[in-house]
């Protein structure tokens, strides 16, 4: 079953990337390789919808016995009844088993999409997630490929009862009687002419509203994450105005969506009951006349009932698919982005010692004028702890970015051990480093969970000389849950000193060559400050420490202090030397002081 699954997401992908940029090809070849389920499947399809078809021929023959009497015996009355209710009885287990068969496959395909494209979203690189709202991944995964699973399970449903239907119906009407036929032939051309009118339309509605409802899931997953700042400034009333203007947008392109698609719907109804109307005026004066039995009429009229409702039903179709291929391209938005992050895994990394090099270091964002790194060097000793100061935007996170390996340098290298960080196995070196991020991400789960989350077979021997050497073991030990305490989503329950020391215990767990600390900008009490100060010495003193600090006391313990502007290094020196030239960083103390 295992193996199934992974061969169904790279079926997937190798889907998309042989047909890009063909919707309907992409949808076809969801069957590839599914010949003897669609078989299997379709046989009960059949089954299921074989009463449909045979109703009108039953209710006619019944009719015709009841109004020619003299030609047929009563019993032909319930021989036509019991073979009619023994096909619908069977109705239940082909329904059933058309589910079983056919929705499994589609559910797994419907899982597949999804799961390449989480799959794709884990590859993409770290620059384009930061340019890409979750929200609007969000929707592509969720919505997206829902429309996809809805589409198969219609098209296949509908589409071949109501192909097989307007077979049999023309059949058996061609074989009793071809003028009746001309009636059915009539409405042909009359619905593609509708068709072309307003199939145009409902694409571009389509493509409006999908557009719409990412944007407004962005906005939306954006506003909760707002609330605490919105709240604490008083601002309710302007993001509640903010997202009613967006939320008209979207009811407004629904709207605009939801009257096409019902004018399309309404046109393509007055037509086939003006048809079928007329068919009933034909078909009743040639019973009139004696040209055609009673009972034809009606066999006649319920196949055109079923023809009309079959092509209208096809026709209504038609926005669904509009819809369902359209969610086939958003989702190809993701799968065909050829932003991925680059791991050329040329040379190994086994053993790192932690020495880190940045030679003639060169980068520019993507759509910045200026160099952010402008010939960056600095040579760092394994062990060693540097901290990087300076004003904001001077290229701090800059640097820690790079040596984490979210982008490359345009020039120059950054070596790791003597290794240049182009050929190594990021995922490699990324295993023996430990990066304190400024804003501490915690999850929904306990403490331990988050303290943990990577690391396995972890004893509490060891988490709690963690929680002390970060100096959060007291709090622990008064929660009534300890270690087990749920934190709330995005660790709500946490003070931002604490959250961050929670942070620095899971860097510290991995037991890492390299800790790489970006620190929060927001301000702390002198309490949470001092032990935030005392968890830092602790880090800094296991391995190799890269810090951002923004308050200067923190990094009073590191061996180096680099004083970064406009991407390059102005002054380097301990705390105590750079003081002592009364240089940048003194200026710097003095603005905190
Ligand atoms: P610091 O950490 O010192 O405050 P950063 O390294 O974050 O500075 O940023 C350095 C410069 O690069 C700033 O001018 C910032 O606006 C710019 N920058 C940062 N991230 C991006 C990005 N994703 N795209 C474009 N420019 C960016």
């Amino acid at each position: 079953m295992k193996k199934k699954t992974n061969n169904t997401i790279s079926d997937c992908i190798k889907n998309y990337s042989e047909n890009r940029g063909r919707p309907v090809k992409i949808l076809l070849n969801f069957y590839r390789g599914q010949i003897p389920t669609l078989i299997k499947s379709t046989f009960f399809l059949t089954m299921q919808n074989l009463p449909l078809w045979l109703i009108p021929i039953i209710t006619s023959n019944i009719i015709n016995i009841a109004t020619y009497p003299d030609k047929y015996k009563a019993a032909d009355i319930w021989g036509n009844t019991i073979f009619l209710a023994i096909f619908l009885l069977q109705n239940i287990y082909s329904t059933y088993s058309v589910s079983k068969i056919y929705d499994k496959l589609i559910r797994q395909i419907e899982y597949s999409l999804r799961s390449s494209l989480i799959q794709k979203l884990q590859q993409l690189s770290i620059m384009y997630h930061k340019n890409t709202s979750s929200g609007k991944l969000q929707s592509k995964i969720m919505r997206d490929c829902e429309n996809v699973e809805a589409l198969l399970s219609s098209m296949y449903r509908s589409l071949f009862v109501i192909l097989i239907s307007i077979v049999i119906a023309v059949v058996v009407t061609l074989k009793k009687s071809p003028v009746v036929m001309l009636f059915f032939l009539v409405l042909a051309p009359v619905e593609i002419i509708l068709l072309k009118v307003l199939r145009k339309s409902i694409r571009q509605r389509n493509s409006r509203f999908r557009s719409e409802i990412e944007t407004t899931q962005s906005d939306v997953s954006e506003m909760i994450e707002l609330i605490p700042v919105t709240r604490a400034h008083g601002l309710q009333r302007r993001e509640i105005q903010k997202m009613d203007n967006r939320l008209g947008t979207v009811m407004n392109a629904g709207y605009a969506l939801d009257k096409t698609n019902w004018l399309f719907n309404a046109c393509t109804w007055v037509v086939m009951q003006l048809s079928q109307l007329a068919c009933l005026a034909f078909t009743g004066y040639l019973a009139f006349k004696g040209k055609i039995s009673v009972g034809e009429v009606v066999l006649y009229q319920t196949y055109f009932g079923q023809i009309v409702g079959h092509v209208n039903s096809l026709l209504n179709l038609y926005p669904q698919i509009t819809k369902g291929l359209e969610s086939i391209n958003s989702i190809g938005e993701i799968l065909y982005e050829e932003n991925v992050e680059t791991n050329n895994s040329i040379l190994p990394l086994s053993d790192m010692q932690g020495r880190v090099e940045f030679r003639d270091v060169y980068y520019k964002y993507e759509d910045a004028a200026d160099w952010t790194l402008n010939n960056f060097s600095i040579s760092v000793k394994p062990g060693e702890s540097i901290a990087f100061v300076g004003g904001s935007g001077a290229g701090k996170s800059t640097i820690l970015n790079l040596l984490i390996g979210f982008d490359r340098p345009q020039e120059g290298k950054i070596l790791v051990d003597g290794i240049n960080m182009q050929n190594l196995d990021l995922n490699e070196f990324r295993s023996q480093i430990a990066v304190v991020p400024q804003s501490t991400i915690l999850f929904s789960g306990t403490i331990r969970d988050n303290i943990t989350y990577g690391t396995e077979n972890v004893t509490d021997e060891q988490l709690w000389k963690i929680l002390r050497d970060v100096g959060l073991d007291d709090i622990v030990n008064n929660l009534p849950d300890g270690l087990n305490t749920q934190l709330g989503e995005h660790g709500g329950k946490m003070s931002g000193g604490q959250r961050q020391r929670i942070s620095i215990a899971r860097a510290l767990l991995r037991n890492p060559k390299i800790i790489i600390f970006d620190e929060a900008t927001s301000a702390l009490d002198s309490v949470s400050e001092k032990k935030i100060q005392d968890a830092v010495d602790n880090m800094m003193k296991q391995c190799t420490t890269f810090l951002v600090a923004h308050r200067l006391s923190t990094i009073k313990n590191a061996d180096r202090i680099a004083v970064v502007d406009h991407g390059r290094i102005v002054e380097m020196g301990t705390y105590d030397e750079l003081m002592e030239i009364k240089g940048e960083f003194y200026k710097l103390k003095k603005m905190q002081e």
